[in-house]
Order: C-alpha cells, then sequence, then structure tokens
C-alpha cells in the first residue's frame, strides 16, 4: 500500500470562489502563474476565470500543483460551520483543488496526502505543547480512524430504532455517529476532524510526531482499527456499543484508567458505579495538574479542572422544558430521574424521566446528556439525588469523566505521557488486543 490521497471538501455548494496561487498550478496541459482565479457555477458547470478570461468551463476543473511545495489560497472558507464560532477566513493548501459541479453548485476538494492533512490535523486539534508520546499516540489514532472511514466498514450494525410509544411510555433510544459525504472524503470541519490548512497552523511538534510514526496504524485481526478517543473517561473507559451501534469492537472494551482498579467491578452494576462516582479513585485522568491540562486543552480557559468529578443542579421545570425542546414531548412536571442501565464505565445507557403526564425512557449516553442540559452535561456517568426546596424539585447529579469515554483517554493518555511511558506503552493500554502495523 502507499500513501492515500484524501479528498477533503473544504467548501460545499458555493457559485462562486476566489483561490490564490502562490505558486505555478497545471491546468490541463497549461501552467497557470501564480496570482488569483475565480471560479463560478455556470448551469451545471463550473467556470474557472483569470482577469475576467474564462480558462476552462466543466464539471469538474482540477488545479495541480507545478512543483513540490505549490500551495493555493482559499479565501473566504467558512470555518466552525454551526458552531457559535463560526467566521469566514482565508486558509492556505497544499495538494490540488478540484471544483466540481454539483446541481447549479460546486463544491471545492483538496485533494492531499494522507500524511500531509495529518500534520495539518494534529496541529489544529492539540496543542504544540503536549508530550511527544501524546502527539505520536494521536497521530496514529487519527490515522486508524480515517483509513477506517475510507474502508466504508466503519458504520457496523443497525440505524437506531424508532421511537416507540407503549402505554404512557415513550422509548427513544439514538446515537449519532458521523455521517459519510457523498462527493468527498471527509470534510475539514469538527464534523470530521478539524483541517485548516498547512503552513500557518502546522506545528514542527506535529509534524515531527506525524513523520515518526508514518504508516503506522492500530490494526487488529488484519483490520485497520476504529479508533476512538475522549477527552477524559472518569476512571474506567466505555465500550462501542454504550455510545453508537449494537456491535462490539474487542479492541474498544471498557479498561481501568489506573495500573490496576482499586474499586468493586463491574461498574454496570448501580451500586458499584455509585461508590465509584462518588468517590475520587486514583486513575490517571485524575489530575489536577494545571500546566498539563493548560498544554492539552489549550482552546480552553480552565475556570474549572473539574471534570474527573463534576456536579450540577437541574430542576424539574428545565428538564420538561429540555424534553419538550429536544424530544418533542411534554411529560409536565418531572417526578423522578431513574438509572435502569450502566455500561461497563458507569455510564448510563439507558434512563427513565418520569412525570405527571408520562414516562420517557432515553438511550444512549449521547441523549441522555443531551436531554439533561440546555448543551450537553459532560457526560453520563452520573447519580441522581432529588431534592425538595422553596423553588420545588430540584435533581443533583454528581458525575464523572467529559465525553463518550470509548478508546483512548487524552487526559490519561497525557499523564501517562508526562509519567514517561511511550506511545506503543499508551496505545496498548487503550486499545488492548490490537497491535501496530506500518502499512506503507
Ligand atoms: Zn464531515
Ligand atoms: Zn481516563
Amino acid at each position: 500500500m502507499s500513501e492515500p490521497t484524501l479528498r477533503v471538501g473544504l467548501a460545499q455548494d458555493r457559485s462562486d470562489v476566489k483561490l490564490s496561487l502562490q505558486a505555478p498550478f497545471r491546468l490541463g496541459d497549461r501552467v497557470l502563474e501564480p496570482g488569483i482565479v475565480e471560479a463560478r457555477a455556470e448551469a451545471g458547470r463550473v467556470s474557472l476565470l483569470s482577469a475576467g478570461e474564462e480558462l476552462q468551463r466543466s464539471t469538474r476543473i482540477i488545479l495541480q500543483p507545478a512543483g513540490e511545495a505549490s500551495t493555493f489560497v482559499l479565501h473566504d472558507m467558512t470555518v466552525g460551520v454551526d458552531f457559535h464560532w463560526e467566521h469566514e477566513q482565508d486558509l492556505v493548501f497544499a495538494g490540488s483543488a478540484s471544483l466540481d459541479a454539483h446541481n447549479n453548485t460546486f463544491h471545492v476538494v483538496n485533494e492531499v496526502g494522507l500524511e500531509t492533512y495529518l500534520q495539518s490535523v494534529i496541529s489544529s486539534e492539540m496543542s504544540a505543547r503536549c508530550p511527544p508520546a501524546l502527539l505520536e499516540a494521536h497521530a496514529i489514532i487519527s490515522r486508524s480512524w480515517l483509513l477506517a472511514q475510507l474502508r466504508g466498514s466503519a458504520r457496523q450494525g443497525d440505524g437506531p430504532p424508532e421511537p416507540e410509544t407503549v402505554g404512557d411510555t415513550t422509548r427513544i433510544v439514538r446515537w449519532y455517529d458521523r455521517e459519510d459525504h457523498q462527493h468527498f472524503d471527509v470534510c475539514a470541519d469538527d464534523h470530521c476532524q478539524r483541517y485548516q490548512g498547512v503552513s500557518r497552523t502546522t506545528t514542527e511538534a506535529a509534524r515531527l510526531a506525524v513523520q515518526k510514526t508514518r504508516g503506522v496504524v492500530l490494526s487488529y485481526g488484519g483490520e485497520v482499527c476504529d479508533a476512538r478517543f475522549s477527552k477524559a473517561c472518569g476512571g474506567m473507559t466505555e465500550r462501542f456499543s454504550s455510545a453508537w451501534a449494537d456491535v462490539e469492537m474487542p479492541y474498544l472494551q471498557a479498561v481501568a484508567d489506573a495500573p490496576q482498579a482499586s474499586w468493586p467491578l463491574p461498574l454496570s452494576d448501580e451500586a458499584n458505579a455509585t461508590a465509584f462516582i462518588l468517590g475520587a479513585p486514583p486513575a490517571y485522568c485524575n489530575t489536577h495538574d494545571r500546566a498539563l491540562l493548560d498544554q492539552i486543552l489549550p482552546e480552553l480557559d480552565h475556570a474549572t479542572t473539574e471534570f474527573f468529578r463534576w456536579e450540577t443542579t437541574v430542576s424539574s421545570e428545565q428538564v420538561r422544558g429540555w424534553v419538550k425542546d429536544k424530544i418533542g414531548v411534554d411529560l409536565g412536571p418531572i417526578t423522578a430521574i431513574r438509572p435502569l442501565a450502566r455500561g461497563p464505565s458507569g455510564r448510563l445507557i439507558r434512563l427513565e424521566l418520569i412525570g405527571a403526564q408520562g414516562r420517557l425512557e432515553l438511550g444512549k449516553e449521547l441523549e441522555i446528556r443531551r436531554v439533561l442540559s440546555p448543551s450537553h452535561l459532560y457526560s453520563s456517568a452520573f447519580v441522581v439525588r432529588p431534592e425538595e426546596g422553596p423553588a420545588g424539585l430540584r435533581f443533583h447529579l454528581r458525575g464523572a469523566g467529559w465525553g463518550h469515554g470509548v478508546g483512548l483517554c487524552q487526559i490519561g493518555a497525557a499523564v501517562m505521557a508526562d509519567q514517561g511511558h511511550v506511545h506503543t506503552e499508551i496505545l496498548a493500554h487503550y486499545f488492548r488486543g490490537a497491535t501496530l502495523e506500518r502499512r506503507y
């Protein structure tokens, strides 16, 4: 196998874009000198213009770098689609630009070597100040995840079942995995992995981590692993099927995020989970090392480092409102929140909300987090204590971890790296039974 070329969607359904070629580019057998070119959608095709002169009109126009280091700037690219920080930015890309007509618009697709793409992704997602072993582990995870997506068989199992109603109980079991793109392999946004081009954003640390692990993937039974990660497991990682489809990945099982578990197992047992969540057992991700956390989570302002164990209070009326907004069911005032089933990390995978006008049974972990907060709870590993007060019934939640908890625990892995573990040890800890293989 040689290094794959990725098709990354930079802009979708555009009617026009402006590109600056920073070096000569090939357009068919003609060479374009550095400068600005414009593309416009024209009745089902794309028209490429330079200084008002039409260079080509076709359903697909490909601008290919004429030299090794040719880069282009895509102007006014939308970054952070649907997030509160959505904005337009000019970004620099290596590789070729393909303008693909689609209905009466076109997509801008960057065809780029997987390793070049990875350098950018690792730079965007991780601080250059992270321990090198963590960057290397992350490069291998991102590469594996990408190759698993390209294989196309990553989405195993059936989709979520339809909501059902039995008596006064509505049952909703949903999960949210990444939807495939039709016209390219991955998009440039957080939906896939954040990709902000080259040069301006690529750090030397990320470049080295990618170079050192070039072509290396996690593999199980001869197949590239669909490697996952989350911010902090809370002490125990979760299995694949608690977050996504009802299939088991042997390398995505629950592991204690410590040399060994110092708490009673299994955490799917309610009493064990309660003691575990209310305690603060020793675990790699049980850290309050501000300097280390600042390295890993550069984008956050660490007003709090309370995610290994966290707490929040929600009122009966708030929960009623979120259920109404997000699920479209009015349960009336909520009178009880009842755990029905937990995964092996202690995360709730089924929860019952009991209201004066009906009951709602919810799953899986993300749906539970979504419904008990205006945005999301940190995790679904929590215990509930009702509190009757002057303002009515409230529920006090105490929880563990941040994210779905499946696969590598970023905070735990950073602590392992800080303690001197190398990337092979970190990956062997989180992905049991998986091996490292150099594919190219
Ligand atoms: Zn995407
Ligand atoms: Zn952890």
